[in-house]
């Protein structure tokens, strides 16, 4: 029987037409493309249906509140569906992807993002290929998590950083290979496929969190780091060097950040190399960090640090439980 997907259509340049004001979002465009394209009634492909969300947005506009829609409307019509494919921009698909990961638990079929670099209207687009991919990935592997699917790879979505602005291999997985090739045949690795969720299907909702980012350079100030403490915060990250290092001439960095600790702020440390991992206790200039409490964002992309900061921080008041959920393993976005 051929299975049934899902498409949830919330945006982004795969859909978009050429506008006075640059490309645009258009309604109704990309299902008639796609019912005009034999391709996807192909006997290979699945069946499926698309729900296209008003109004379509370029992901730049993406908030929680569209996170927590998307994931609500996977829970409604999960029992009805085999699997969901999410058209979704490249700019923020990677942060998407890491937050219905965290937010979604005892899931068990595959979520797959994917999107283009040029639209589908376009004689070179790449839109047709990534989707005929995902739909039949979707459709023949029951890999129970949330991916994201573009330029013949499939990477695991909380794993996945955007790397190009332009080219069609617009993602990596810095830190954990990719789970399918697509290629004259579909490969999967299902050997690195998350387990399946045993838990009940569930849904937890982001809140607004007061997060702040601070990215070290040579020549910053402590003036514009103290300045993000004026409103009261409930997570930092820190963009340090290398394996999560800081300079540690001037103790009062220390002292600030010591000081918003005891406060109950959860500061991480994230590196600012995308491959391989934070380790404080490499040299001094980290494990000054460590000793006054800063948490590691060991190998997480800098997405995946920050969303799992703004999915902890909403669903717990407990520092000390946050502290400790974020340097193990939720959803395999990092590696023990
Ligand atoms: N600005 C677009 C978006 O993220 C880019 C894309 O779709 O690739 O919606």
């Amino acid at each position: 029987m051929k299975k049934a997907i899902l498409i949830l259509y919330t945006g982004g340049t795969i859909g978009m037409a050429k506008t006075a004001n640059g490309y645009q979002p258009t309604a109704g465009l990309l299902s008639k493309l796609m019912t005009e394209d034999r391709a996807f009634s192909h006997e290979d492909m699945p069946n499926y249906e698309i729900v296209e969300y008003t109004p379509l947005i370029d992901s730049s506009n993406m908030t929680l509140h569209h996170w927590n829609v998307l994931a609500k409307d996977i829970i409604k019509a999960y029992a009805d569906y085999d699997g969901f494919v999410i058209l979704h921009g490249t700019d923020t698909m990677a942060y998407t992807a890491c937050a219905l990961s965290f937010m979604i638990s005892g899931l068990n079929k595959p979520v797959i993002l994917t999107g283009a670099q040029v639209a589908l209207t376009e004689a070179h687009s790449d839109a047709r290929e990534n989707l005929i991919s995902a739909l039949l990935l979707a459709s023949r592997y029951c890999f129970p998590e949330v991916t994201i699917l573009f330029n013949h790879y499939l990477l695991r979505g909380n794993r996945a950083h955007k790397i190009d602005a332009i080219g069609y291999n617009a993602f990596l997985s810095p830190n954990y290979p990719p789970l399918a090739e697509v290629g004259s045949e579909l490969l999967a690795h299902t050997e690195l496929f998350c387990a399946a969720d045993t838990k009940p299907l569930d849904l937890h909702k982001y809140n607004p969190i007061p997060l702040a980012h601070f990215r070290f350079f040579p020549g910053f100030t402590l003036d514009t780091l103290e300045a993000l403490f004026h409103n009261p915060l409930r997570a930092l990250l820190l963009h340090t060097y290398g394996s999560g290092n800081v300079p540690t001439l001037d103790k009062k960095l220390f002292s600030l950040l010591e000081k918003e600790i005891a406060r109950g702020v959860i500061v991480a440390n994230c590196s600012q190399c995308l491959k391989g991992h934070v380790n404080m206790d490499s040299y001094a200039t980290g494990r000054a960090l460590q000793e006054i409490g800063v948490i590691s964002a060991l190998d997480m992309t800098p997405e995946a640090a920050t969303v799992k900061l703004q999915f902890l921080c909403s669903i717990s008041d407990d520092a000390a439980w946050i502290r400790q959920q974020y340097v193990h393993s939720l959803r395999g976005e990092l590696s023990a």
